[in-house]
């Protein structure tokens, strides 16, 4: 029944269907059911026209005295005068009122609902839900009626909310409780005193008070989550019984020269924790699949090196990939500043690696000669063949989904451990989906002796002063970024601006007593890296880019971050940028420049970036404001089949929801129980229809 095509439906047909499917993707009976309300309101109050004006949704009960189509052209519309015992308000439609006229009866009593606005000093109400206020529609009202989203075009053809809500009636009054397959197992429906998925549905339409409607929220919210997480969770436990790992049995002499002779500083507790975390795993003999997550300049990069070391004590080649070409060349560095006095081979490998040293890689590679291969995407290109490579870390930038991850690990017959790090922490919940396959480990403490990043918000009308503040900076022996943003959509534009501002610049920084370098995409990679030279020695005191200088670069001497059109940068961009300051001993300072007006999103964002330097909490904002459906990696997550869970505010549910589905795989992995084979068909169901946009067009 639920596969019904949605045209058989009483009150829809042919015409409305094509509607409903075009503009809310709905086919069947079942994509009807999941049209989800986005609020409710109490529709046993009426307010009363005298009190509009005080009022964000009124709904009203009256008469229309008169119908009138006024105006020309583009301002042809219809206008209703509706009168209620304290006063008048005019209705309005500017679309689809031929068909409105039509319906409406002068002197017959209705009920509108609506969004008051003001128009010419008078307040009126724009395409508001209209029916008529017959007995059985006035003994219908409750206290939580659903409102539903729409669309213009819907509206048009009569499914407003409220012809939405009637269709959802319709449905509701041949569904029976058989109809709709039960898609949790008992056991876990005790456990978490879950109401029937029939009934959450019934509920989540049509709550008979608020409690219901708790509860069916509650249930409806589990569930989504419920799965994505059996799903993953599932990969870890059935890649955990399958795939035999390395043992990496033994903490050798390159680890243990290194943490006595070579260190430069203690570990923190923290990078203690997760190296212990990563030892355990390697030589667990499953393979490892981990991410670690660290805020910006909590110390990723050691943690990885010494995990790599690891990999050479157990004879095992190990190699780094980085999303870029400048930062894979600045690890390289580092590797090689903190093993020099070891012996060991290092090299790096990237898009512009010249194809004779290439093949001497490629030689050195296949003969187990060379131990730590550092580079870009190119590491993963089938030519790269290893002797015996025991494991990959990939320093992300790029959240790579669940897929593209498998097909890292399918290198080997016997696939390498995988450790994976974060360019900037994520909420835990994200963290959860994206990464729900994953086991996680977390650096949730600085390196000691941290100086806190002070960030101010200037606007331009400040711009002299803090050319000023920087040249104090500079006097001083400072180094200065300033970055400006480089969106792909206005990119000439973007490129003026970079242009100009350095142009100014030149002006208020004169040679020889300033010098000043410049990075952006149009470089070829030898200019880039010339430019970036001279600023890593000092040659240079201001260092102009786009984003290219983004993800890690390490310029201790550098404490001045100056981000030129902060409000076009996302949360997480700045907390990323910020983080190129704040790692000498100097005090570090972050500026922001915006225009001087700014959006309220904009304005939380730079509120937040002055008000505290914690990734994490950062994470949670950025989550909030942009939904997950604009964070990176989320397409294939199953995040954006969530319809009623948000991961801003859910985390608890899907707190739960995950312990649920570990719990069932823990005890069985594959699911075949009799008493989990609800869940076994509706993983499979699931994956058919996933996803759910493919269908359209
Ligand atoms: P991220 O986590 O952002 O990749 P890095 O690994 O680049 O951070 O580390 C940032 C800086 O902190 C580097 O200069 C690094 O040498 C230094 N560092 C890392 N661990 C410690 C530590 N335990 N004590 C002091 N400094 C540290
Ligand atoms: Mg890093």
């Amino acid at each position: 029944m639920l596969d019904t095509p949605i045209e058989y439906l009483k009150g829809i047909g042919p015409a409305r269907a094509e509607a409903l499917k075009l503009e809310l993707g709905i086919f069947t009976y079942r994509d009807l059911i999941s049209h989800y309300p986005f609020r409710y309101v109490d529709k046993t109050k009426f307010h009363k026209v005298r009190n509009v004006p005080n009022e964000n949704l009124v709904q009203l009960r009256g008469v229309i005295e008169s119908l009138q189509i006024v105006g020309q052209k583009q301002g042809k519309r219809l206008t209703a005068l509706f009168r209620d015992d304290t006063g008048r308000i005019e209705l309005v439609w500017f679309q689809g009122y031929n068909w409105i006229a039509q319906k409406l009866k002068t002197g017959t009593e209705y009920i509108v609902f609506g969004k008051p606005t003001e128009f010419n000093g008078k307040f009126n109400l724009a395409h508001p839900d209209i029916e008529e206020a017959t007995p059985e529609v006035l003994s219908r009202q409750s206290a939580f009626q659903a409102v539903y989203n729409s669309t213009e075009k819907l509206k048009f053809k009569g499914l407003d909310s409220e012809g939405l809500r009637k269709a959802m009636r319709h449905l509701f009054s041949q569904l029976q409780a058989q109809h709709i397959e039960e898609s949790l197992s008992e056991e876990v429906m005790n456990d978490f005193k879950m109401i029937s998925r029939y009934e959450a549905l019934k509920q989540i339409h049509f709550p008979d008070s608020a409690e219901q409607l708790q509860n069916a929220e509650f249930r409806i919210k589990f569930e989504e989550l419920f799965y994505i997480q059996l799903r993953l969770l599932k990969l870890n436990k059935v890649r955990a019984h399958t795939i035999q790992g390395f043992v990496f049995s033994r903490v050798g002499q390159f680890f243990n020269d290194f943490f006595s002779n070579h260190l430069p500083f203690e570990l923190t507790n923290a990078q203690k924790r997760v190296l212990k975390e990563i030892r355990l795993d390697m030589g667990s003999g499953r393979q490892m699949n981990r991410l670690v997550q660290g805020d910006v300049g909590s110390g990723k990069t050691l943690v990885a090196l010494m995990s790599m070391l690891l990999a050479i004590d157990n004879d095992f080649q190990t190699c780094l990939m980085c999303p870029t070409e400048i930062l894979a060349q600045q690890h390289f560095e580092t590797f090689k500043t903190m093993l020099q006095n070891m012996n060991v081979e290092i090299t790096l490998l990237t898009g512009s690696t010249k194809t004779k040293e290439r093949k001497a890689i490629h030689a050195k590679l296949l003969n187990g000669e060379l131990k730590i291969l550092i580079g870009t995407h190119a590491l993963i290109e089938d030519v790269v063949q290893f002797k015996n490579l025991g494991l990959v870390v990939i320093d992300e930038q790029h959240r790579f989904g669940v897929a593209q991850r498998a097909k890292l690990t399918t290198k080997n017959s016997v696939p390498p451990h995988n450790l994976i790090m974060t360019a900037t922490p994520i909420p835990r919940t994200l963290a959860m989906t994206l990464y729900g396959d994953l086991d996680t480990s977390v650096i949730d403490e600085m390196p000691p002796n941290r100086k806190p990043i002070k960030t101010v918000h200037y606007t331009e009308t400040h711009r002299l002063r803090v050319y000023g503040f920087l040249k104090e900076q500079i006097a001083a022996g400072r180094q200065v970024y300033i970055v400006y943003p480089l969106i792909q959509e206005s990119e000439k534009l973007d490129y003026q601006n970079l242009q100009q501002g350095y142009d100014n610049l030149i002006l208020e920084f004169p040679a020889p007593h300033y010098q000043v370098s410049i990075v952006h995409g149009k470089l070829t990679n030898e200019q880039k890296d010339f430019e970036m030279q001279r600023f890593i020695k000092g040659e240079t005191q201001i260092m102009v880019a786009t984003t290219v200088i983004e993800v890690g670069v390490n310029i201790p001497n550098a404490s001045v971050m100056v981000i030129e059109s902060a409000e076009r940068f996302g949360l997480s961009q700045l907390h990323q940028l910020r983080g190129r300051v704040g790692r000498g001993a100097e005090q570090s300072f972050c500026v922001l420049m915006t225009g001087y007006k700014l959006g309220a999103d904009s304005r939380l964002r730079m509120e937040t970036m002055v008000r505290t330097n914690d990734g994490f909490e950062i994470s949670e904002v950025d989550l909030k404001l942009r939904g997950p459906g604009d964070i990176e990696g989320t397409q294939q997550s199953g995040i954006m089949d969530l319809k009623l869970a948000n991961l801003a505010e859910d985390g608890q549910i899907l707190n739960k929801a995950r312990q649920a589905a570990q719990s069932i795989l823990d005890e069985d992995y594959n699911l075949n129980l009799e008493k989990n084979k609800v869940y076994a068909e509706q993983l499979l169901i699931q994956q058919k229809n996933r996803p759910n946009w493919s269908r359209v067009g």
